[in-house]
């Protein structure tokens, strides 16, 4: 399964290319079509309804609204001042006070990711570099960038998406180039789902795992 990458904005739109509640395009618009914004949390009132203000990619604020039910749950604790948050499919719309963003009505729309929207591209970019799939099926050490075979290299225990060659490269990897809190990202179930989504061809409903 080839990687997502976040910069490709047909699949990951900032705010003001997404479909408009009411709009049309003609690519949103299509029977399973999926996009996902992406954006930092600025703050959160965990009040009468959820309400968060986000950032997206472009420095673009926005309101997220949720009308959920009241056996669909999310979990305040998981959003943090500085983590980025993913919904999926996401419409434009103006609430009553002026103000623009998004309603989310059913919580595995949304999920959190603990680290911050520049960190996030950072790792997304990492994972299309050196853990994309390849043709002839070698994997790409993370520490010095050789090509082996899978079976010999050594791969993150934790995420299973980096390799290594040695020792040595995995303790740079870790240490030097970040995986040590990449890995934490890169582990969730929520992560790697939005990685690995076919966005052209997954058929209904794509839905986040509930944390
Ligand atoms: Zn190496
Ligand atoms: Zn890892």
């Amino acid at each position: 399964m080839a990687k997502n990458d976040f910069a490709y904005e047909v699949d990951f739109p900032p705010y003001d290319e997404c479909l408009a509640e009411g709009g049309f395009d003609s690519h949103y618009s299509m029977e399973n079509a999926h996009w996902c914004l992406l954006g930092e949390i600025v703050s959160f009132e965990p009040f009468m309804r959820f309400r968060t203000i986000i950032r997206d990619k472009n420095g673009e604020k926005l309101v997220v609204a949720f009308y959920l039910d009241r056996d669909d749950n999310i979990n305040p604790a998981n959003f943090k001042v500085g983590h980025t948050l993913a919904i999926m499919n996401p419409q434009q719309r103006f609430f009553l006070d002026g103000t623009k963003g998004v309603r989310v009505e059913e919580s595995h729309r949304v999920a959190v990711f603990p680290t911050s929207l520049k960190s996030l591209f950072g790792i997304g970019k990492s994972i299309v570099s050196d853990c994309g799939d390849r043709d002839d099926g070698k994997k790409m050490c993370h520490g010095c960038k050789k090509l082996g075979d899978t079976k010999d290299m050594m791969r993150c225990g934790a995420c299973h998406y980096y390799y290594y060659c040695s020792k040595e490269c995995q303790a740079k990897g870790w240490n030097e180039l970040g995986h040590k809190q990449a890995c934490k990202v890169v582990e969730r179930a929520n992560f790697k789902a939005l990685v690995e989504l076919d966005f052209d061809n997954h058929q209904g409903d794509f839905k986040f795992a509930v944390e």
